[in-house]
């Protein structure tokens, strides 16, 4: 099965992606992880990204596009993939098509969660993950059952992104409503697109998605 998330900052896609990833045995692919790890190992691709990523603006399709290739040609993607944060331009999406087609596959389903641009700042600004596992947390809607004690793996380091502040986020909304929110569209030509609710609560979101995993799959 492969899926793609559509969301703005915020709307959920990594928390969803980490769900159905437990649930249904399927790969997160996250550009921004990706992108974040090229920087931090400092690659020739991480030191092009690491600017625009701080700016909140979207890093070239000619470099996403040559990392998700290099993704799909991995092993471990057997049962399928959940695309998170990718694509986001017009370019990547036709890229998408072009190398799922070279394989003789083809998306299931463009998930777009429907989301209140008012409300993600404060999801974005709130947001911080486990440093050992990647777990997900936020200030206010999502605290680990024990204070400063990640729920999955027990680690007391957490960790917050740079690019989690308001000032980024705003430039982050625009670039998704200039760039990205056109996919909708385009999705939906292609009779790919299904509309969940996203303001509701995380196991709200994440039963709108199974019903429609189930409809497809
Ligand atoms: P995205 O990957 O789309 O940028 P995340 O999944 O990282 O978004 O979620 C952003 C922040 O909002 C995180 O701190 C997460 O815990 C929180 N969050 C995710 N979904 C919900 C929801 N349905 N309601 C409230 N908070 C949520
Ligand atoms: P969020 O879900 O909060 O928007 P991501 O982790 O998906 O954040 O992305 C963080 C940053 O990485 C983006 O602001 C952008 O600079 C870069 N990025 C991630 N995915 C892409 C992509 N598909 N195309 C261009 N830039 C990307
Ligand atoms: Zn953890």
């Amino acid at each position: 099965m492969r899926i793609i998330l559509l969301g703005p900052p915020g709307a959920g896609k990594g928390t969803q992606a980490r769900i159905l990833m437990d649930e249904r045995g399927l790969v997160q692919l996250s550009t921004g992880d990706m992108l974040r790890a090229a920087v931090a190992s400092g690659s020739d691709v991480g030191k092009k990204a690491d600017t625009v990523m701080k700016a909140g603006g979207l890093v070239s399709d000619d470099i996403v596009i040559g990392v998700v290739e290099e993704r799909l040609g991995q092993p471990d993607i057997t049962n399928g993939v959940i695309f998170d944060g990718f694509p986001r331009t017009t370019a990547q999406a036709e890229a998408l098509d072009k190398l799922l087609a070279e394989k003789g596959e083809d998306l299931d389903a463009v998930i777009s969660i429907e989301v209140d641009d008012n409300a993600m700042v404060d999801r974005v600004a709130g947001r911080y993950t486990c440093a050992k596992c990647g777990e997900g947390y936020h200030d206010a809607e999502k605290k680990p059952a024990v204070d400063g004690v990640c729920d999955k793996c027990g680690s007391t380091e957490f960790k917050r992104r740079k690019d989690d502040n308001a000032e980024t986020v705003r430039a982050r909304l625009e670039e998704y409503h200039r760039e990205t929110a056109p996919l909708i569209a385009y999705y939906g030509g292609k009779g790919k697109l299904r509309q969940v609710a996203g303001m509701g609560s995380i196991n709200d979101v994440t039963s709108e998605i199974r019903q429609v995993l189930d409809a497809v799959g």
